[in-house]
């Protein structure tokens, strides 16, 4: 982008701009790591013909990668050691521990099952993990079970949970089918950080900004009602190319005219028209798959909260198993690839504009780019749920209600939230700030009068 400070006050536009010239980059000084790459057109009737004959698979068709849990069934999840059906995470471990007889254990991670060894820059089409698919509207969020323990049938509502015990055998029964109603993932990221470690980061977090926080906040702060949530986001991996066209400006000169008080300062310089090609690939782009996070009014807060805790090790996560929730909270994923499609391509964009910035540092006056061009080769999207230590607090201020949210990422520890203000004690330290100002104004008058 243009430097500001190099263009003098009233003269925005260098003087005397030269033509522009150029109709391909013609930039002296940096080699362009782009140049000659790329331009790999397929030929669309050889392609065609293929396809026919079916040898390429239509890239309009997307492939599903099955990642069914094959060893679990809707029901009774046993540890592998005693049978006992006590089991839940343990977050110091990352594992999953059998209450019972302490047994630990973990699910396979699904990184290789799901991407291969295969080179990211040779993903084409489109592929999406079975608990990404298309959310059905038909199929129902109650699901009902039929107790293995005890043959009682056990309702569970898997917008809410995704387990439930059994009121008459006190058996476990947890959700692991993927049914297509959003609220199976393909892969879950354990808790890592403790109830005890979140609730510290809170107190940590919220403690330096007490001095102008609201008084009632203040007094009903509580950090130990944090809550565990996991929450639904898409995990992409994409191959894309873009174009980028703008105009680049290199200082040839500056001099000035005039004397004394008319001294003005001129700016010669060349503008260039600029292109760049890119092509890049993406690993594991976060976007989330809840539209409630997304749009919800009253909740802007919480969804820039938190993707400020971003990033998560997505490479961790493992295989579904809804043991890993018994004792959270989650929140069901309700949009589907085609929803989410808009916010990864946004986001592509603004990769590649990043990307190319090293090659154009040549134009010392910036570049400002006009247009621009994403072509999607490929993307690979999995269902996840990431685990966040929520500290939620309700204000309400002149009739209007706000939600305010502390959030902890649940593997980094990575803390940031809201606080409400108490626009009382932000005044009084403006009005001190003020005086302050005021004094040395005064001061200052008083010494050059
Ligand atoms: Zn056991
Ligand atoms: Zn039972």
């Amino acid at each position: 982008m243009s430097d500001p400070s190099v263009v003098p006050q009233g003269e925005p536009e260098a003087t005397p701009a030269a033509p522009e010239v150029t109709p391909q980059d013609s930039q002296p000084a940096v080699a362009d790591p782009q140049a000659g790459t790329g331009d790999q057109q397929h030929d669309p009737t050889v392609h065609d013909a293929l396809q026919d004959a079916g040898i390429v698979r239509d890239p309009n068709e997307p492939q599903v990668i099955d990642t069914q849990n094959t060893r679990l069934d809707d029901g009774v999840n046993r540890c592998p050691r005693c049978g006992s059906t006590e089991i839940q995470l343990r977050p110091s471990t990352g594992m999953l521990v059998c209450l019972f007889c302490r047994h630990e254990w973990s699910e396979a991670q699904v990184e290789s099952a799901i991407s291969g060894d295969g080179n990211l820059s040779d993903l084409t089409g489109t592929i999406i993990a079975s608990g990404a698919t298309n959310i059905d509207p038909a199929v129902s969020g109650l699901i009902t079970m039929k107790c293995s323990g005890c043959g009682s049938e056990v309702v569970v509502n898997t917008s809410k949970t995704m387990a439930m015990r059994c009121h008459w055998c006190r058996h476990v029964l947890t959700i692991n089918e993927q049914v297509p109603n959003g609220a199976v993932p393909d892969a879950v990221l354990p808790f890592q950080i403790t109830h005890e470690q979140a609730v510290q980061r809170i107190r940590d977090f919220a403690g330096k900004r007490m001095t102008f926080a609201h008084r009632r906040f203040v007094k009903e702060f509580t950090p130990e009602n944090v809550v565990g949530v996991y929450l639904p986001y898409m995990v992409i991996d994409s191959n894309a190319s873009a174009d980028v066209w703008g105009k680049g400006e290199v200082l040839i000169r500056s001099y000035t005219r005039g004397s004394d008080e008319n001294k003005q300062t001129y700016y010669d310089a060349d503008v260039y028209q600029v292109q760049r090609h890119v092509d890049f690939t993406v690993d594991d782009l976060t976007i989330e798959s809840s539209a409630e996070r997304a749009h919800m009014n009253v909740l802007v807060n919480t969804n820039n909260i938190i993707n400020t805790i971003l990033p998560f090790d997505t490479k961790n996560a493992v295989q579904w198993n809804a043991s890993y929730l018994i004792g959270f909270t989650s929140e069901k994923r309700d949009q589907d690839v085609s929803g989410v499609q808009p916010v990864l391509e946004d986001q592509l964009l603004s990769i590649a504009r990043s990307r190319v910035e090293p090659s154009v540092t040549g134009y010392n006056r910036g570049v400002r780019w006009e247009h621009e061009r994403l072509e999607v080769h490929g993307t690979r999207w999995v269902s996840m749920y990431l685990p966040v230590w929520l500290y939620s607090y309700y204000h309400e201020e002149n009739g209007r209600g706000m939600v305010h949210y502390i959030a902890v990422n649940g593997r980094t520890g990575e803390t940031m939230g809201s606080v409400p203000v108490s626009r009382g004690r932000l005044l009084a330290a403006a009005l001190t700030a003020g005086t302050v100002i005021e004094g040395i104004v005064i001061a200052f008058l008083a010494v050059t009068a």
